[in-house]
């Protein structure tokens, strides 16, 4: 199936209404502030000092250019929304000197070139790790976004001149370009330039980059220990390897190569199965070891943020970056449309309500680098957090434990992922077969799609999660013949579809079929249950078990210690298995999502400070408990936070 193209998704409301209207006013712009004051973000400083416009020197990390690529991805987005005439500006802005700072054979990579228009001291691709592919893949990604979305060819062109350079690579310079795979995002950018020209050549370029990795033997932190084709477990660098998976992922919906489909789907399920957080947190570890364990130490190499052993999920040291779970979700997304299987469409929901909207907060220009799923008091070591907490500490007590998002991060690359999969995500709602309607996504909005036989309209109205009924009117201009593909979630209790009131009844990989020849206003209803659900864990996940966690439909919940008595601490509650959750509406101003109310006992206080000490024996006390969604945890200052409570059996 086909992503639907820009522009055909409109109107989006409900539940997710406000949060894309704010990445739209709030999140795009803020964080353009940010990217284009050199003496915040120096991202567009940049490139004006690479285009010779300024004198100066490259600030930031290696990376900041495909930072920049991603913010420009999301600002071209945004504005094919709202016009918005600054916007507007800026992004041209943009445009000019990103094209003017590429070098004429299609090399851009601003420390780079800065140094080589200053001393010529520095040559490209000399250090691997200094993400120049990275930067590249998103020039690409936004190059084509951008041709979509405004019809011009600049940005595309300097895609184009990028993909030609890494050609050239491959052909003269293969070792060098085959170890430069950093945070692979140019298999992605390399297809989509396929997708967008027609030119076959992209996808060979896409088809020998994937070759040639063999070629460097590196280590699990970038997915290169192995040859690609013997890889059987996700290890290493999540965002990398989700990167590269969702790269091959593409390279198999434009070839349909069978033997790299199959692998993928085994990497995808030792990821899902064994390795990834209930809120589809990706990269449990912030650091380890890989292969952990091996027989032979001289094979062991060292990984960061890294997707560990199968069932290793710790809570409060998860590392979980937030471009994990995007390159999660890119991933998912491209083996939904090679497969049409709905499990890849659940997996998204679950990142989209949880892992993502927790990692921005409810003001739209606050992030989370990491997202771990409880936070403690009194953590006495360092921990790469929202703000580098490792490099730049958090003042002393009380302000320690306000490891809250931050505006700035000095590893930017998140918050502008952030903004992108926000702005894009109306369109993974919706996707095309030849004959084929896909509804992947409840999200009140409108879609317009064209098949080989006809033009529809689809009018999706529901305040989803927030209740489980969506309501879909279809529209045609005359009875047009057509499959349409609902997709009943696995986690959903007897889901109810129904066509002009008939029940469905055939559902094949996690989707309702409804095949007809389609009238207007034909309408399909489907209702599913959102009965809050008890979840506990595999008995190897050992800082899960004995412990529950409470989902309602696809949102996952925590509780804060902001809800919480004073003087109790989040270590001592305990939740009955029996114990009846009732939902009330939040106060908070940030959704319609019910809190979750429910009595718990409150265990006594043991002795503070030692690490062993005798049980204390009072018994537990009688608490009520409120519950609120993962996504919205710390907007409202520091606390206590644990999605996993202790089960009272
Ligand atoms: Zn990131």
């Amino acid at each position: 199936m086909s992503s639907l193209p820009a522009g055909a998704v409109s109107r989006v409301g409900g539940h997710w209404g406000p949060v894309h209207r704010r990445t739209l006013d709030t999140t795009v712009p803020t964080m353009a502030g940010l990217l284009f004051d050199p003496a915040v973000g120096h991202a567009y400083e940049n490139f004006r000092v690479a285009a010779g416009d300024v004198d100066g020197a490259h600030m930031g990390p290696p990376f900041m250019d495909g930072d920049f690529y991603k913010w420009l991805e999301a600002a071209t987005v945004a504005f094919g929304v709202t016009a918005d005439a600054e916007l507007g500006h800026l992004i041209e802005k943009a445009v000019d000197v990103i094209t003017r700072a590429q070098r004429a054979d299609g090399y851009l990579h601003t420390p780079t070139n800065i140094s080589q228009r200053q001393s010529g001291t520095m040559n490209e691709l000399d250090d691997r790790v200094s993400f120049e592919t990275y930067n590249l893949g998103h020039l690409m990604t936004a190059g084509c976004v951008h041709h979509r979305v405004t019809g011009s060819r600049t940005l595309l062109d300097a895609g184009i001149r990028a993909a030609d350079y890494l050609r050239r690579l491959v052909e003269d310079r293969t070792d060098l370009i085959a170890r430069s795979a950093i945070c692979p995002s140019h298999y992605m950018g390399v297809v989509e330039l396929y997708r967008t020209t027609g030119d076959p050549g992209y996808l060979r370029l896409a088809t020998d980059l994937l070759a040639i990795r063999e070629r460097f033997v590196g280590g699990d932190d970038n997915q290169d220990r192995l040859p690609l084709r013997e890889q059987r477990t996700v290890a290493g660098h999540a965002v990398r390897a989700n990167y590269l998976y969702a790269g091959v992922a593409d390279v198999v919906a434009e070839t349909g190569d069978r033997d790299l489909l199959e692998l993928l789907e085994h990497l995808w399920s030792d990821a899902v199965n064994t390795k990834i957080h209930l809120t589809g947190g990706c990269g449990a570890l912030y650091d380890g070891a890989s292969p952990d364990g091996a027989p032979e130490q001289s094979e062991i190499t060292r990984v960061h943020q890294a997707y560990g052993r199968p069932y290793q999920l710790p809570n409060q040291t998860a590392h979980n970056e937030s471009c994990a779970a995007i390159g999660m979700v890119l991933w998912s997304w491209r083996m939904l449309l090679v497969t049409g299987d709905g499990k890849y469409a659940d997996l998204i929901e679950r990142i989209l309500h949880n892992s993502l909207l927790g990692s921005i907060g409810a003001d739209a220009k606050s992030y989370f680098y990491t997202n771990p799923l409880r936070q403690a008091r009194d953590l006495p070591y360092p921990l790469r957090r929202a703000g580098d907490t490792a490099i730049n500490p958090v003042p002393d007590p009380p302000a320690s434990d306000a490891r809250l998002r931050q505006e700035w991060l000095s590893c930017f690359c998140c918050p502008p992922n952030i903004a992108r999969t926000l702005a894009e995500m109306p369109y993974l709602a919706y996707a095309t077969g030849d004959s084929t309607i896909w509804v992947h996504q409840f999200l009140d909005s409108d879609a317009e799609l064209r098949l080989a036989e006809g033009r529809f309209t689809i009018s999706q109205r529901t305040d989803y999660p927030v209740s489980g009924s969506i309501r879909i009117t279809v529209g045609v201009s005359q009875p047009t013949p057509a499959t349409l593909r609902i997709r009943m979630p696995g986690w959903a209790e007897e889901p109810k579809l129904t066509i002009n009131g008939s029940t469905v009844d055939v559902i094949e990989a996690g989707y309702g079929v409804i095949e007809r020849t389609w009238s207007d206003g034909d309408e399909v209803r489907l209702v599913i249950p959102m009965r809050v659900r008890k979840l506990t864990a595999h008995h190897l996940a050992e800082e899960l078990t004995n412990q529950v966690a409470l989902v309602r439909g696809p949102v996952v919940y925590c509780l804060e210690s902001t809800d919480l008595p004073a003087g109790a601490t989040i270590e001592r509650v305990l939740v009955s298995r029996d114990a009846v959750p009732v939902e009330m509406a939040l106060p908070e101003d940030w959704a319609e999502l019910p809190a979750l109310q429910l009595s718990g006992l409150l265990a006594p206080a043991q002795a503070p400070g030692a690490l062993y000490s005798e049980l204390a024996t009072a018994d537990p006390q009688p608490v009520e408990l409120r519950l609120i969604p993962y996504a919205f945890w710390a907007n409202r200052g520091p606390s206590e936070m644990s999605v996993w409570l202790r089960l009272a059996w």
